[in-house]
């Protein structure tokens, strides 16, 4: 699913976010683990203000374990717990409840000393498209909950789907926008498959895509393509892969688009292993140029 976000679209996601926070006890804010933060929007503090949050690395099947956990750390020391969580096999989601019965346990055993009767705690699923929240939903449901959707002039009750008997979730989850105004974003963004490959260059991706696996992962890039020792350039290496796979247009020449149609296509297959395009390091160091 491709959203074109225009401003009026962008106020009436928020304005719908808003509204929902009424009714529950904790946001969960879902992002790509491979992409943390290109994958979250970008006014979500702002937006949620100072309702718990529960920050769900999702994907983490197809991130860097290793960075996955750097992450974690990472939110951890800014106050925030986060969980690498799985929704297409469900690996990670059993510590959802947990986790959010420790970050709400102050209000609840606050509602208990007043004599509230104990419920579930009520929760909302928010992302930016793609990054996973039906798929979430779903599982958490154990079943295909149908998509309602808008329909103009219905007032639709706020629905409640039951996880077990300690959590309900509200059945549409927040959607938002990720920050595509900044090139880099866009490009993260279109590399792990969260926007359509037409709304950018393929070959442009797929120059971002080499550059980084060049930078941190060139072991990979080698084993892959049978490259012994990496060209520094990169129309090289584009040369390379292309001769090596057939990706070959009359008059022998490479096709580049069809060549950085291949890497995309591998990279989002997992056929380079699982990837990591953010590391917290990095945001530390932007953080401090800024
Ligand atoms: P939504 O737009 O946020 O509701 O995203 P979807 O639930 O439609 O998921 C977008 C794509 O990501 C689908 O192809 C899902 O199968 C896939 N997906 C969702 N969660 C995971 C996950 O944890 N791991 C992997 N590998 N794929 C996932």
């Amino acid at each position: 699913m491709t959203i074109q976000w225009f401003p009026g679209h962008m106020a009436k996601a928020r304005r719908q976010v808003t509204e929902k926070l009424k009714f529950i006890d904790i946001v969960y804010e879902l992002v790509d683990a491979r992409i943390p933060l290109a994958s979250r929007n970008p006014m979500i503090d702002e937006i949620i203000t100072n309702k718990p949050r529960l920050v769900l690395l999702n994907k983490a099947d197809m991130a860097d374990p290793k960075i996955t956990k750097e992450w974690i750390n990472f939110y951890k020391s800014n106050g925030i717990q986060a969980l690498a969580i799985d929704s297409q096999t469900g690996t990670g989601l059993k510590q959802i409840i947990t986790s959010s019965r420790d970050i709400l346990k102050e209000k609840f055993d606050k509602m208990a000393a007043k004599g509230i009767k104990p419920r579930a705690i009520r929760a909302l699923i928010v992302g930016i498209p793609n990054v996973g929240k039906s798929t979430l939903i779903n599982r958490l449901a154990k079943k295909n909950i149908a998509q309602t959707g808008d329909r103009p002039g219905v007032t639709k009750a706020q629905q409640w789907i039951k996880v077990g008997k300690d959590l309900e979730l509200l059945d549409t989850p927040g959607i938002l926008w990720p920050k595509f105004e900044d090139q880099l974003v866009g490009q993260k963004l279109a590399a792990t498959g969260a926007i359509k490959d037409t709304i950018l260059n393929l070959q442009d991706i797929a120059v971002y895509v080499l550059n980084f696996l060049k930078e941190e992962y060139p072991e990979r890039l080698k084993d892959r393509y049978n490259i012994e020792e990496l060209p520094e350039e990169i129309v090289p290496l584009f040369d390379e892969i292309g001769k090596r796979r057939g990706c070959m247009v009359a008059g022998g020449y490479i096709d580049y688009d069809k060549t950085s149609e291949l890497i995309l296509r591998e990279l989002r297959s997992q056929k380079l292993g699982p990837i990591s395009f953010e590391e917290p390091k990095q945001f530390e160091e932007n953080e401090s140029n800024e």
